[in-house]
């Protein structure tokens, strides 16, 4: 089965895609874990919540400094432009500024997937191509019967 390398989680590419030693569907660990976590918190709320309790009551300290930590820490800058045209991003859009771009986005980063697509689409053209002209055919054979 070929994925192309690019990571379920992010989009980012794998960096280990083919070499014989990654099966890995994601670009690193810590993109794995966060798909995990998500299934985990989605299967079970309450009990996910009640861990992160526990573990903040255990390791107060800790979390706290961690916390601290980030807080001081200066965020990469927010993206203001489309990643596909360059053009403004408006209110919710965080990456690409139009479903036309998103589709531009999708076939730069999954370019397997969408040839595969293509080729299922020009496969059933063809078919119904095939279809229209054979009744066309049958309707000339009547016409001249
Ligand atoms: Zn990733
Ligand atoms: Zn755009």
């Amino acid at each position: 089965m070929s994925w192309g390398g690019v990571c379920e989680e992010c989009g980012g590419r794998n960096e280990h895609y083919g070499e014989r030693r990654t099966t890995s569907r994601f670009c690193s660990l810590k993109c794995r874990y966060k798909k995990r976590d998500r299934a985990r918190y989605a299967a079970d709320p309450e009990g996910m919540r009640a861990r992160a309790r526990a573990y903040y009551w255990a390791n107060r300290e800790a979390v706290l400094e961690k916390a601290a930590a980030r807080r001081g820490r200066v965020r990469p800058p927010e993206r203001t432009t489309c990643t596909e045209c360059d053009g403004p991003l408006e209110g919710l859009q965080r990456v690409v500024c139009s479903p036309r771009c998103r589709g531009r986005r999708y076939a730069r980063l999954h370019p397997e997937e969408l040839a595969e697509k293509e080729r299922r689409k020009r496969a059933r053209r063809r078919v119904r191509e095939a279809l229209l002209a054979q009744s066309a055919g049958d309707r000339l054979d009547q016409l001249v019967a």
